[in-house]
């Protein structure tokens, strides 16, 4: 089902893939993972088939129902470039995005390899923001295949930070977010690594946002760094001011 999400750069969640396998270690302590096993015990019918990939044709065309504006993080539950994803079912999930021009449509993957690949096959519209997670420099190379797309609008999600990201090159994208990981056996986010990635952000002029500290505490650490909140977004579309 969509729901509104607690999650900080974003409204509401759009689930047509849910289940997924695990590819780097930023996956060891997957929150969706968790969350299917919990909903699929709650007897809810999308998540029939636990943590396993399964594509719900009946969810393709809600979005097209709401008729005010939202930014939409597309498959919080799963990885939209999961090879057992068809490409003609990514390819419909982006027809209803380019059908939905009031919302904001936020796709994160870590398969920028199969991104990569798929690109030429994908019509790439406007108000899809495509991102690519990195959790160490280990897979910094997402972002040269990120940057290769037809993505109108490129950004990064680095979290659950598990090291420093010393080189970055930010060329070509148009937001970063980071964060430290949450919940249960949390692995620690070390302060320099952040700011080290906001420095980098500030000279490349990409905005900068800090969505948190992490912890198994996490409200309690916050989302203050150096005394403020970092919430930039990138500002040039009338979506953003929506
Ligand atoms: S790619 Fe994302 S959804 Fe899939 S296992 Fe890893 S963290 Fe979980």
């Amino acid at each position: 089902m969509a729901a509104n999400s607690k999650i900080e750069w974003t409204e509401c969640t759009w689930n047509p893939v849910t289940g997924c396998t695990k590819i780097s270690p930023g996956c060891q302590n997957c929150y969706a993972k968790r969350m299917a096993r919990r909903l699929q015990a709650m007897g809810q019918p999308n998540y029939r088939n636990g943590f396993r990939l399964t594509t719900h044709a009946h969810m393709l065309e809600l979005p097209l129902r709401w008729r005010q504006p939202r930014s939409i993080f597309v498959n919080s539950m799963s990885d939209l470039f999961h090879k057992d994803v068809p490409l003609e079912f990514i390819q419909q999930v982006f027809d209803v995005m380019r059908r939905a021009p009031q919302h904001r449509f936020q796709i994160l993957t870590k398969r920028s390899e199969r991104l990569l690949d798929l690109s030429p096959e994908i019509a790439w519209p406007e108000n899809v923001w495509m991102g690519v997670s990195i959790e160490n420099e280990d897979y910094t190379f997402r972002i040269d295949h990120l940057r290769q797309t037809g993505a109108k609008v490129k950004f990064l999600s680095l979290e659950p930070l598990l090291g420093p990201l010393s080189h970055l090159n930010l060329s070509g994208i148009n937001w970063a977010i980071v964060g430290g990981e949450s919940g249960p056996g949390a692995r620690p986010v070390q302060q320099e690594w952040v700011t080290e990635i906001r420095d980098q952000c500030l000279s490349a002029h990409v905005p900068f946002f800090f969505k948190q500290w992490g912890g198994v505490h996490k409200k309690k650490a916050g989302r203050e760094l150096e005394g403020r909140t970092w919430d930039e977004m990138p500002g040039s579309s009338k979506l953003a001011k929506a």
